[in-house]
């Protein structure tokens, strides 16, 4: 099986806030964006299908994408749904459960800034439509510099007000800032997550790890042309020239030290 990429959103909104704008995607980037995948002839799958397909379930489609937005930002939802919904894609919101109907108040302390997030009506009728809601924690600290307690308590917790509140079960997680470690990944599976998303870079592959799910982060100064790469290969086109480019050099430079000595 191919590198499935699991695409990973923040914000999507015509006036990125200053500090935020890597996290913030035009609608229009937005919506030409899944325009391009449809044509490309992306379907969009579950994390659910994707896990079943690696269990020997049934397989994925020859070209698979995961679409998924981290912390549930209103603005967000209120473009990507309708952009989604009318080329039928399915997405991944993951919502931080103890400011539902609030606001990202991780982001008024680190940055700044703060964001409307979705109250549980919308996150029922994005269930109701078709997407999937998972879990982000329910105040969105960096779990794995939280003690082992606090840590479990914000995992445990966030599944049971999310389960609770939308009246479904709720199986899959990202770790707020990908912050994890091997504790974290086993206290996301013992509160019952069957499935975790990081922040690590890379297509997920069939080995990837379903409690550390490698992603593809789509950021707001992209172009298409980068999309495509990102999409393709996990990384925007300047990164990959940037990485092939130290590779070239490196090996360069032990050329030139193999003839200096
Ligand atoms: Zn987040």
């Amino acid at each position: 099986m191919r590198g499935v990429p699991i695409l990973m959103y923040h914000q999507v909104s015509s006036h990125p806030l200053p500090g935020f704008e890597k996290y913030t995607v035009a609608p229009r980037a937005f919506a030409a964006q899944m325009r391009w995948l449809a044509r490309a002839g992306y379907v969009s799958v579950s994390i659910d299908a994707l896990l079943a397909a690696r269990a020997g379930g049934p397989a994925l489609p020859h070209r698979a994408v995961v679409i998924t937005f981290d912390d549930g930002f209103a603005e967000a939802v209120e473009h990507a749904a309708p952009v989604l919904q009318a080329l039928g894609m399915t997405a991944v919101f993951f919502l931080v459960a103890g400011l539902m109907g609030g606001t990202s108040a991780w982001l008024r302390a680190e940055r700044g800034i703060e964001l409307p997030l979705i109250d549980w009506g919308t996150a029922r009728e994005l269930c109701a439509t078709g997407f999937i809601c998972g879990a982000h924690s329910v105040s969105h600290p960096r779990l794995a510099e939280l003690p082992s307690a606090a840590r479990r308590d914000e995992l445990r917790r966030s599944r049971a007000m999310l389960e609770g509140g939308l009246g479904r079960r709720v199986d899959h997680l990202a770790y707020p800032y990908g912050s994890y470690d091997a504790e974290v990944r086993v206290a996301a599976a013992d509160a019952g997550f069957r499935s975790a998303c990081s922040v690590r870079i890379g297509l997920s592959g069939p080995d990837d790890d379903a409690l550390a799910l490698h992603r593809v982060p789509v950021t707001g100064g992209d172009g298409l042309a980068d999309f495509i790469c990102r999409v393709r290969t996990g990384r925007a086109a300047g990164e990959l020239l940037q990485r092939k480019a130290l590779g070239a050099w490196r090996a360069l430079r032990s050329l030139i030290a193999a003839d200096a000595g």
